[in-house]
């Protein structure tokens, strides 16, 4: 079976120089807060392009922490996609604001062009929140742009996209704060949750630090109502140590697979979607679109070629039973484009792990395919 992570055999790769790591962390019996976060936030930072990186405990709260650094709070609306993981909008609403939603375009990123109509018509509009999904960058210079037209701050999402490039310009350094997620399953991830706000604002940094510790300002004073999501010493001395070096290796690998995608994919029934404008992809995922209607055939077949498929995602987060009575939910426009990706998307397998004789069979399955 190919599947669409193979975390097996990344472990018999480097399982040992992670279990020398867990002995160093172990032995130095400091676990909290410690030289290593530091170290790794020092590292993740320099990979990233901004100033500062605070490790936290997910994605959802690096999200979270980052809205609330740069004041976002009850009675603040915030402009986002409807096609990402839950988390993205679950972090507007954990920050007591009000989520609106406009299209994506036909990367399945939110659509800037939608995003400027809706910042004209909409002056509340305090906060806007893109998604680099799939691995892609959203144009920056045109967001940069966006956010000096219509004076709202920009806060990036990067949970997918870390170490991908827009115009020559790193993810995460447009927005006065962004987010990633170290989720197993991100191209850095680690093996449980872990996230990391990024910045180059000395100031947003000290608050980040502060939100994520309690509020504490200095050891028990607290200023402020936080929270605790603290990354811990042994996943960030792991990071640090073993999968942050590897991973421009594992991107580069993830390119070579995409361009074979999609040099070599060539089927009526399937679309290779758009990648943004000035993107330099790093190929978390690889999206297709199949015809309308058929995505449960394509992945019968696909299954029954031994290859596993994902769906991102199946359902647009507006749609979702936990908001769907939410008065502080708005939506600008219609969403059509990202419907047709919530009924018709279907992600390949693209893991650094793959073997060419791998990507041959997902190549040839794709093409063999004729929907029912
Ligand atoms: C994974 C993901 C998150 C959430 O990260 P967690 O670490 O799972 O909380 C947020 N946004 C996007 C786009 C993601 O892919």
């Amino acid at each position: 079976m190919i599947t669409l992570n193979d975390f097996t055999t990344r472990w018999a790769e480097l399982g040992d120089a992670v279990l020398a790591t867990v002995d160093h962390v172990g032995a130095s019996g400091y676990y909290i807060l410690g030289q290593e976060v530091q170290q790794f936030e020092q590292a993740l930072a320099h990979f990233s392009g901004t100033t500062f990186a605070i490790g936290v405990g997910s994605g959802l709260d690096a999200i979270e922490i980052a809205l609330r650094a740069v004041g976002v709070g009850p009675g603040c609306s915030v402009l986002t996609t409807p096609l990402s993981a839950f988390a993205t909008t679950l972090a507007i609403l954990r920050c007591g604001a009000e989520p609106i939603f406009c299209d994506v375009d036909h990367s399945g990123c939110i659509d800037l062009e939608r995003c400027s109509e809706a910042l004209r018509r909409d002056p509340s509009i305090t906060t806007l929140l893109p998604v680099h999904l799939y691995g892609h960058a959203v144009n920056l210079n045109r967001l940069e742009r966006l956010s000096q037209e219509y004076g709202v701050t920009v806060v990036e999402d990067c949970a997918q996209a870390i170490g991908a490039r827009s115009c020559g310009r790193p993810v995460g350094t447009v927005g006065r704060v962004a987010a990633t997620s170290f989720y197993p399953t991100k191209n850095l991830g680690a093996l449980g949750d872990g996230g990391a706000v990024l910045t180059s604002s000395e100031g947003l940094a000290k608050l980040a630090r502060s939100l994520r510790n309690y509020g504490e300002s200095m050891k028990y004073e607290h200023d402020l109502i936080g929270c605790n999501s603290r990354l811990d010493e042994l996943h960030a001395a792991i990071l640090s140590a073993v999968f942050l070096p590897r991973l421009p290796s594992w991107t580069e690998r993830r390119r070579e697979i995409a361009h074979r995608y999609l040099a070599e994919i060539a089927n009526a029934s399937i679309s290779l979607p758009a990648v943004p404008e000035g993107s330099e992809s790093v190929w978390h995922l690889f999206p297709i679109l199949v015809r309308s209607g058929s995505r449960k055939d394509f992945q019968a077949h696909m299954q029954s070629c031994g290859i596993q498929t994902g769906v991102h995602y199946p359902r647009l987060i507006p749609g979702q039973k936990a908001i769907a009575d939410d008065r502080r939910v708005r939506i600008h426009g219609r969403l059509r484009v990202a419907s047709r990706f919530a009924s018709d998307e279907v992600s390949l397998p693209i893991h650094p792990y793959l073997e060419e004789s791998e990507i041959n069979r997902v190549v040839k399955a794709c093409n063999q395919w004729r929907p029912r």
